[in-house]
């Protein structure tokens, strides 16, 4: 019989609501939820045609073992998947301590399955080496929003983006990589033409389209340019000095930094003129609203932490946050990245948005989850965590629900990383990632439309996602999984204690979890699976009295600070890691395409979403192929420090002269053995951790 399940999109961090249309074994459709806050019953490309992603010889299906490096892996039971699993990590913890495992998780995962990964790491085994593929996405937003505001709390709704007079979209391509918010903003500057756009990007990208001005400015110099247009607001006097002197600190620290970046070296730095930086500081300066969006053009930096201050300090020079189509709004890339951070799923936070460096909040989690205490050594965030596999100081590591092996930075190392590390489990609902390849325990995982749990999308809006069918074969949920081997561990480190995992559903796990967040300033205790079927998706912080979330933070002008204010950072613009110079004269940058998501492992088994790009192409400027005698298609070689890769060459004047570009999609599987990241390098934000991985690099040419 022909049913509906109401659930959410498994893609970006728009958090489109779908409607399931399904046969109880079966998805045959999928719509989108009219009654859905995030999207009113749009969907995009990805979205619509979710139901044609369900082709099981791409799924994992049963547990799968192997019992030496050189073996084939074969199909075991799920109790001796699990027990030889707990067996393995109890002896590397006996024999090397807790800090030798490790747990590489995912954004793509539901809150409940993070916290239970996050209660395992933590309170079980010991260690704060969970990291999560959020890190290479959402960390440097993180630190962003904590300095400058005091907590990690995007302070919009998706409304701001329809009232704003002014939105400034920097580094994103959201017309591709959030296309159903990107339609909002589209429908909105229809309705008023009035509303200004501007974009920031050094590629000419369809989001660039709709802008009244695009700054193709060079990569990686947003943090001058930031500094440029604070100038020029400060000269000009379009400043709000009531909302600076009762709301902020720190603000005559910036006032001389931004002295000396003057319009002119801020226009040769950034490679724009002069014009366009006071056109574009006359625009914030005398709009009545504005927003700004950012996404990977701005984390994916050695210097992704500056950039997100930098830009925030815009907001709060000219005290555009708290109000109607205001505000610094980063646009999240994964469908939980935001669930992620909520329960710390990243190695140096705690559930709660609380800090694993921070003595009084590991007692307080510590206490709430009835351990003696929580580990107080620093965790490693994503490329240390790899590097430490690959000199064999973690010897045990779990991947849950993304694909390393295709998606991290300097990807060669990464697989020298997994070839060489002792015992690695994948727990995946996909057989076919670069990472499978490496798993000498595979656990099939349930995917979208089989799960239960929440997600939080870019603007804090929390969604119950619901199953529709079964999972196929013996696959099962995440936390299930998650708790499953959480319980045989304990037995054998913690024996005769009472279990911490004692969970038979995600709506348990989350009512758990709630309660760590009580009082903090995502505040979830008033929600649970029951309140989101009663309510809709609802905007944390929701506490226990709420009648309904919270659309806008900070509109009383007191921010999570010690003293309620917020921070101004000044920091000096600093240069991309790898300089151009004679062996590498081109900047590589790397993105999204608009029909696939991350490693294809969904998207590459739908033949219509190779429609829009058939094939991994670089993209290059006529003039640089002109120069190199290249014509379009030509199978060329493109070299960086770390690697090389063959693949046809595009012309595409929408980059500048000295650039290219490659889509982040495509990995081993699709081009001869190598992958987007061979080419990329493995530098990050000293802060954030963030990789620099729109910025490497390169030359090249003919085969
Ligand atoms: Fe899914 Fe994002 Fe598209 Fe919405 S915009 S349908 S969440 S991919």
């Amino acid at each position: 019989m022909r049913q509906t399940t109401a659930s959410t999109c498994c893609y970006c961090g728009v958090g489109c609501g779908v409607l399931i249309e399904h046969d109880g074994e079966r998805v045959l459709d999928v719509t989108g939820d009219p009654s859905h806050p995030a999207n009113h019953g749009k969907l995009c490309s990805k979205g619509s045609t979710l139901h044609l992603t369900g082709d099981l010889d791409a799924r994992a299906l049963y547990p799968e073992l192997r019992l030496g490096k050189g073996l084939a892996r074969a199909r075991t039971s799920w109790d001796s998947a699990l027990d030889h699993a707990a067996n393995m990590f109890a002896k590397t913890i006996a024999e090397y301590g807790p800090d030798s495992v490790a747990f590489y998780i995912s954004g793509q995962l539901l809150t409940e399955d993070y916290y239970a990964f996050n209660k395992l790491a933590r309170a079980l085994v010991g260690t704060n080496n969970i990291d999560s593929n959020s890190r290479l996405c959402m960390s440097s937003a993180v630190v962003g929003y904590k300095r400058s505001l005091g907590a990690d709390a995007p302070p919009c709704s998706y409304e701001d983006i329809e009232q704003s007079d002014c939105v400034l979209i920097v580094g994103s391509n959201m017309a591709y990589a959030h296309p159903v918010l990107y339609r909002r903003l589209e429908e909105a500057k229809a309705k008023r033409p009035e509303m200004r756009i501007i974009v920031v990007d050094p590629r000419r990208t369809d989001t660039a389209e709709l802008a009244d001005q695009h700054l193709a400015i060079l990569p990686g110099t947003d943090v001058a340019l930031f500094h440029g247009i604070l100038h020029l607001l400060l000269r000009e006097g379009w400043i709000d000095r009531d909302f600076i002197e009762a709301h902020t600190d720190g603000f005559e620290d910036l006032k001389r930094l931004v002295r000396d970046y003057s319009p002119a070296l801020v226009a040769d730095l950034c490679g724009i003129s002069v014009a366009e930086l006071q056109d574009c500081a006359r625009t914030i300066g005398s709009a009545p609203s504005f927003l700004s969006l950012w996404c990977m053009g701005v984390n994916q930096s050695t210097a992704g932490s500056a950039k997100n201050s930098a830009l925030i300090n815009l907001h709060l020079a000219t005290g555009q946050i708290g109000k109607p189509g205001a505000g610094p709004f980063s646009l999240t890339g994964q469908p939980n990245a935001m669930g992620g951070r909520e329960t710390g799923s990243l190695s140096n936070l705690l559930p709660g948005h609380r800090e694993a460096g921070n003595a009084e909040h590991r007692a307080e989690v510590a206490d709430y989850w009835g351990v003696p205490a929580l580990p107080d050594t620093a965790g490693l965030s994503a490329i240390e965590l790899f590097e430490a596999v690959r000199s064999c100081k973690i010897k045990a590591l779990w991947i849950a629900c993304t694909n390393p092996a295709q998606s991290m930075p300097d990807q060669e190392r990464v697989h020298e990383a997994l070839a060489g590390c002792p015992f690695v489990v994948v727990q995946e609902a996909f057989s076919t990632t670069e990472t499978c390849h490496y798993a000498d325990l595979l656990l099939p995982a349930a995917s979208w439309g089989e799960k239960e749990g929440t997600v939080t999308n870019s603007e804090r809006r929390v969604s119950h996602v619901r199953p529709a069918i079964a999972a196929p074969g013996e696959a099962r949920p995440d936390w299930s999984i998650t708790c499953d081997f959480a319980r045989r561990l304990e037995k054998l480190i913690r024996p005769g204690e009472p279990s911490l995992f004692d969970f038979t559903n995600p709506a348990a796990l989350f009512e758990e979890y709630k309660l760590l967040t009580q009082g903090r300033d995502l505040d979830l205790s008033g929600l649970s699976h029951v309140v989101l079927d009663r309510l809709g998706p609802q905007q944390w912080p929701f506490p226990a009295a709420a009648r309904q979330g919270t659309p806008r933070l900070y509109e009383d002008g007191v921010f999570p600070t010690d003293n309620g204010r917020a921070r101004f950072l000044a920091e000096q613009y600093q240069a991309p890691q790898e300089k151009r110079e004679a062996r590498f004269p081109l900047t590589l940058n790397t993105g999204r395409l608009r029909d696939h998501w991350h490693g294809m492992s969904r998207t590459g088994t739908a033949a219509r979403l190779f429609g829009h790009v058939e094939e991994a192409l670089l993209s290059m400027n006529g003039d640089d192929m002109r120069r190199r005698r290249l014509i379009d298609g030509q199978l060329v070689k493109v070299r960086s420090r770390r690697g090389e890769l063959l693949l046809p060459v595009h012309k595409d004047d929408s980059l500048r002269p000295g650039q290219a570009f490659l889509p982040m999609h495509w990995g081993d599987r699709f081009l001869n053995g190598l992958g987007v990241n061979s080419l990329t390098l493995p530098a990050f934000d000293p802060i954030s951790k963030q990789p620099e991985l729109k910025h490497a690099g390169v030359e090249v040419e003919k085969v």
